[in-house]
């Protein structure tokens, strides 16, 4: 690990005109960050601690939620108000990591976090275009099982691991940041970048933009939701497969759906087509089974990973099922 300068901004303004230089980044609570610096992944000329200019408040008003970037994934999973009102939020944020892990990860961090492919991982490997732009990808010819179904690139194929994020977009939520020219909004859909050409660029920050809060609207969908998460141990793993899903009943049919998934695509991936196929049926397993049909539509496969095509199947109906129950 080489040498780096901490840094303890006195407020946000100075934090993201720090964060703007070269080789600075920002750490949170440093779960993944201390991780990447310990590989020789990330090699930092300083890090500009946030924990001094960003709220961990979280809060409950009739139009939705409010949580600073600094509220702990524990805190935000345990909040009364999130485990009454966005199920799922709080179900994702539980499947994640260890307890120990989600007393200090916070909610930025958790959006921000990278990809696990264990060739990025290993700076061994010389062929990585997300660590090394231009170098190659190991993972098209290499060991892909845990790599991603939907979403890839000729230059990319690394699965997004965030099981939070995958809520936030079944909940629609919206990404509050700095940056030198003010405060911007980001949807939560438009917030991580899709592999392309350039999967070292891997969302719509610019450099120095800093994660505030996260606003999470209260919904007709919002409280009738959950979530759902495959993976190889029942515990502090990631997913081969997950759902999130949030359903809005009217009588006996579904007028509002929302699907979710993690595991299987290189960011957080909406199945609007299964949603398009479960508006106006009722919310039954031959409905929930006939629109997970389509979940990974347009998936391509490697030998390894084919498997998940199947299984975001079943997470999408086991999902749905829980969400309707
Ligand atoms: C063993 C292990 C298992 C895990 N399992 C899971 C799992 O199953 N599911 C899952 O979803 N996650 C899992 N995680 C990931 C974990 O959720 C993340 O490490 C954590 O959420 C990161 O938060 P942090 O505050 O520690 O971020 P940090 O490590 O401090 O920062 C992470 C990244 O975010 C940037 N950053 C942090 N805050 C901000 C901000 N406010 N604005 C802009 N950039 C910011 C940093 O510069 C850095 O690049 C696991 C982690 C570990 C170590
Ligand atoms: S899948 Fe992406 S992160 Fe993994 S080796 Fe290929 S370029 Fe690197």
């Amino acid at each position: 690990m080489r040498d780096f300068d901490y840094v303890v901004p006195k407020s946000l303004d100075e934090a993201v005109a720090r964060g703007k230089q070269a080789e600075h980044r920002f750490i949170a609570g440093g779960t993944l960050l201390v991780d990447l610096l310990r590989l020789d992944v990330e090699r930092p000329a300083a890090l500009v601690d946030l924990n001094a200019v960003l709220s961990e408040r979280i809060s409950w008003a009739p139009n939705g939620l409010t949580a600073g970037a600094l509220a702990r994934n524990s805190d935000l999973a345990d909040h009364p108000d999130v485990r009454r009102e966005l199920p799922a939020l709080s179900q994702a944020l539980e499947s994640g990591a260890s307890p120990q892990i989600r007393n200090l990860a916070s909610l930025g961090g958790n959006l921000m976090q990278r990809t696990r492919c264990a060739y990025f991982r290993d700076p061994g490997v010389a062929e990585c275009n997300k660590r090394r732009p231009g170098s190659g990808c190991a993972a098209l010819e290499g060991y892909s099982r845990m790599h991603a179904v939907l979403g890839g690139s000729r230059a990319c194929i690394a699965v997004h691991p965030s099981d939070m994020s995958v809520a936030l977009l079944a909940l629609d939520a919206i990404v509050r940041t700095r940056r030198s020219q003010g405060g911007r909004e980001i949807a939560i859909a438009d917030f991580h970048a899709l592999p392309g050409e350039t999967p070292q660029v891997e969302t719509a920050l610019e450099p120095g933009e800093i994660v505030t809060e996260v606003f999470v609207p209260a919904s007709g969908f919002s409280r009738r939701s959950a979530y759902v998460k495959v993976r190889d141990r029942a515990a502090f793993a990631f997913a081969l497969a997950s759902a999130a899903v949030a359903l809005e009943l009217s009588g006996e049919k579904i007028a509002t759906a929302r699907v979710a998934l993690g595991g299987v695509a290189t960011k957080p991936w909406r199945a609007l087509e299964v949603e398009a196929a479960l508006l106006g049926r009722p919310p039954t397993r031959e409905t929930f089974e006939a629109a997970a049909k389509l979940a990974a539509n347009g998936a391509r496969t490697t030998p390894h990973n084919q498997f998940k095509v199947e299984l975001a199947r079943r997470v999408v109906v086991r999902a749905l099922e829980r969400a309707a129950a």
